[in-house]
């Protein structure tokens, strides 16, 4: 360690004695005051509870530098898919058609959510890990004047691949559509506020960036898109028009809320902005994330993708070609050590994921290191000239 290096120290409490890290892109390590506010129970129609809802939602418009009222944001109970589909639902017309910028897995399962709602769509398909390019964007909208949104994953999390989306917001604002951002696993940590990005919606939620728990996503939405919802929904439970009237008229969420999940992100907000908010974040994950890719490099592993296109999010690295190396059994080793990672979601080549979010630091990135040194030995591979 350098002394500047040392100088930021600042060792995050660990998880309890036998919890292993998840370096995974959430659910994830969350702190202890997170998991500590969830030890009382509350009444979803009480007003200290409706007060939790209203701080949350003010505080995520806050961050995504909403000032006014041209933007409300509606909290949904649920995984962050639901949230998606409700917003997909919300924002596209039924007769309206979408063209998606997919290049993994959460761009496709945005276009089965629009197969299930009947919403017309079109795809531009870059396969496991290129990015989508704004001449591209530009190109296929001018070529179809019926599109009317654009959807775009902003860190595609099956590659780790942090798409362009300045660069294609301003394609898109140029025609004049609406652009619909799946900002899952970045908002909270990577800079994204209206002023910067054109978009009509976007969608996150609780158990990411924001190192809260799993429960609910929530849907950041120009207030004039949401009015125009009214009667668009495909489904009772994900209609997020419905849900925001019913939440603005009583402060109630309108079926039962995640009550635990909810307090515990209030909490997990506080300890964001105690960190400096986005850029905090973003610096923290940042180096767990330059930590990380050195010190795999050293060992021998290569990155799936080039360094301009890594998110500070997720890293995919292929698996070694070595005879000895089983996924399995890397992962049971180091689950061994305490460290929990993610497998690979490539159609291409054998790979595995890390993940850089959560409550750890650059010095649980070293821990983890010596972890995968270690379990590669107990696995008799040697990597020390497996790359030239
Ligand atoms: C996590 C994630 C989602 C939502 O996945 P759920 O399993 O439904 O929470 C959607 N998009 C991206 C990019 C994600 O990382």
């Amino acid at each position: 360690m350098t002394k500047a290096e040392l100088s930021t120290y600042r060792a995050l409490e660990a998880p309890a004695l036998g919890e292993p890290y998840l370096l995974t892109p959430g659910p994830l390590t969350t702190s202890k005051a997170t998991k500590e506010s969830m030890l009382r129970d509350w009444g979803s129609w009480d007003k200290a509870f409706n007060e939790v809802t209203m701080e949350v939602r003010k505080r995520l418009l806050a961050m995504a530098g909403v000032k006014d009222d041209s933007f409300t944001c509606v909290p949904l109970q649920g995984s962050g898919s639901y949230s998606v589909e409700a917003a997909l639902a919300a924002a596209i017309p039924r007769d309206g058609k979408a063209l998606v910028l997919m290049n993994g897995a959460y761009g496709q399962r945005a276009t089965k959510t629009l197969e299930y709602l009947g919403r017309a769509f079109l795809t531009l398909d870059k396969g496991d890990y290129l990015p989508p390019q704004p001449e591209e964007v530009d190109k296929l909208l001018k070529a179809n004047p019926d599109l009317t949104h654009v959807f775009l994953v902003h860190c595609e999390t099956s590659s780790g691949i942090l798409n362009p989306l300045h660069e294609i917001s301003k394609v898109v604002q140029a025609h004049g559509k609406g652009l619909i951002i799946d900002a899952m696993s970045t908002f909270g940590a990577v800079p994204l506020t209206i002023q910067e990005i054109a978009f009509d919606v976007m969608v996150s939620s609780a158990n990411k960036c924001i190192e809260g728990i799993p429960g609910f996503g929530f849907v950041i939405i120009r207030r004039s898109v949401l009015e125009a919802a009214k009667g668009r929904a495909n489904s009772l439970s994900l209609d997020l028009h419905e849900q925001w009237v019913y939440m603005e008229k009583t402060g109630q969420w309108r079926f039962t809320p995640p009550t635990h999940s909810v307090v515990a992100f209030l909490k997990a907000l506080e300890q964001h902005e105690a960190e400096g908010g986005v850029q905090g974040r973003l610096t923290r994950y940042t180096r767990n994330r330059d930590v990380l890719v050195a010190g795999m490099r050293r060992l021998g592993f290569k990155t799936l993708l080039e360094d301009q296109w890594l998110s500070p999010i997720i890293t995919t690295f292929f698996s070694p070609e070595h005879p000895n190396f089983e996924f399995k059994r890397f992962y049971d080793e180091l689950k061994s050590r305490n460290f929990i990672i993610y497998p690979g979601k490539l159609t291409v080549a054998e790979s595995f994921r890390i993940g850089c979010i959560g409550q750890i630091d650059e010095y649980v990135i070293h821990q983890l290191l010596r972890a995968i040194a270690d379990s590669l030995a107990a696995m008799r591979i040697d990597m020390s000239h497996a790359t030239a």
